[in-house]
């Protein structure tokens, strides 16, 4: 599933090709019903031909098109969607489900094999973004303002990460890399990191992103950037879908489990809990329970 590189990588590629362009028709496969959420196409169609694209943006894993009258088009890749540039005259794409022509003889084609992709029309970027989370890259966040956010939580710290209300754009194969290189087990409750595992990972989160932007996010399957060619991160993954390979740090054999229903990659032996120094009266408690199991 596209995240935060794979979407930031295919903004960079639109951006100056759909900037000032404007919107001569729009069509979308009547087989795609979800993609619209039960909008008619007629209403997209209203709200978008005639429009001119005044900016794209980006915000957690989400393309955020400005338009001319004030709205915006947000579209969400979720699994498998795929957003390219095209000539109209190129043949179509495998699995295309609509498309946006646009006036200088291009297309913005949408390609879905399994068909969740969302496109909505809001009348203002807020409706979205005001329920993300900070991004672990923006230049705003702070190392402590990360740490409370997973100050006191009990989940799991995988969790708390693919969390999009408490931060945006990570995911599964991003979460997975920041934790290795944190040295943090994915399954520990966020809140019981030690103040110094709270700050590796925040500034692992930041360079996994970073990387994964620089080479232009990761394609294990489905992902293309906006002209449909494929990103390169897949090839330096240190534990991602690496299961039974032995780690490239300590030789051990990567581990595969379920944290957050998801599945989940780590070094046993690198990614040690990483918990905080227990208070003398918890130490207690748990010496006890320690007696009583014998
Ligand atoms: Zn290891």
């Amino acid at each position: 599933m596209p995240e935060l590189p794979e979407v930031e990588t295919i903004r960079r590629d639109l951006e100056p090709l759909v900037t000032g362009r404007s919107v001569v028709d729009v069509e979308v496969d009547p087989g795609t019903i979800g993609l619209l959420a039960g909008v008619p196409l007629e209403v997209l169609r209203a709200n978008l031909v005639g429009r001119t694209i005044r900016s794209l943006g980006r915000r957690g894993k989400y393309l955020l098109f400005e338009l001319d009258d004030g709205r915006w088009l947000v579209v969400h890749l979720r699994m498998t969607g795929r957003l390219v540039w095209r000539p109209r005259a190129a043949p179509p794409e495998a699995y295309q489900r609509a498309v946006i022509r646009l006036d200088d003889g291009h297309d913005l084609r949408w390609s879905d094999l399994r068909k969740f992709g969302t496109w909505r029309i809001h009348a203002s970027a807020g409706e979205v973004i005001d329920r993300l989370g900070p991004e672990p890259i923006d230049a705003g966040l702070s190392e402590a303002a990360f740490c409370r956010v997973l100050a006191g939580r009990r989940a799991p710290v995988k969790a708390v990460l693919l969390d999009q209300r408490r931060f945006a754009g990570l995911g599964n194969i991003y979460v997975d890399e920041a934790l290795y290189a944190a040295r943090i087990r994915p399954d520990t409750p966020a809140g019981d990191l030690s103040r110094a595992a709270m700050g590796r990972l925040y500034r692992a989160c930041r360079e996994v992103l970073e990387r994964g932007i620089a080479h232009r996010g990761a394609s294990f399957r489905d992902y293309v950037d906006g002209q449909g060619n494929e990103g390169q991160q897949h090839m330096f993954v240190q534990v991602f879908r690496r299961t039974g390979k032995p780690c490239y740090a300590c030789g051990t054999p990567i581990a595969r489990s379920i944290v957050g229903g998801r599945a989940t990659h780590y070094c046993p032996r690198c990614q040690r809990a990483a918990r905080r120094p227990r208070r003398a009266s918890e130490a207690r408690v748990a010496g006890e329970e320690g007696r009583d199991a014998g």
